[in-house]
């Protein structure tokens, strides 16, 4: 039985880009990014170039159905990309929001007042 090096490349072609962006995008939402970036490993197991591409587009679909929707902003202590629901940075774990002492909500980092009850009366972080 030949191995089929032409499917081995075209796998790892597709698994390494995918990889990479599921780590980087998953890792700053905080959304169980060990689990999705091993995901593409499972396109080795396919045994033809079009499944490949069917498991890779699979993946990136559930993936965008699945990860926490909202915008990715840099963490204010280390600089790394972070969703912004983060209340703790997942790379530093050091705070990347501020709390109001009004309303003990979440107050984004460069945010001079609480978006929430207006209070001006926020920690220093
Ligand atoms: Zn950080
Ligand atoms: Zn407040």
């Amino acid at each position: 039985m030949n191995f089929d090096w032409i499917l081995l490349v075209v796998n790892l072609i597709l698994i390494a880009p995918l990889m990479f962006f599921l780590y980087r995008d998953s890792r700053a939402r905080d959304y169980s990014w060990m689990l999705w970036t091993l995901m593409p490993v499972i396109i080795l197991f396919s045994n033809s170039v079009p499944f490949s591409i069917l498991f890779a587009v699979t993946i990136i679909v559930f993936y965008f159905i699945l990860r926490p929707k909202g915008a990715i902003l840099k963490c204010p202590k280390c600089g790394k990309p972070i969703h912004e629901i983060l209340t703790v940075c997942p790379f530093c774990r050091r705070d990347a929001k501020r709390e109001c002492l009004h309303c003990h909500e979440p107050v984004p980092w460069d945010a001079e007042q609480c978006p929430f009850c207006k209070s001006r009366a926020l920690t220093k972080g």
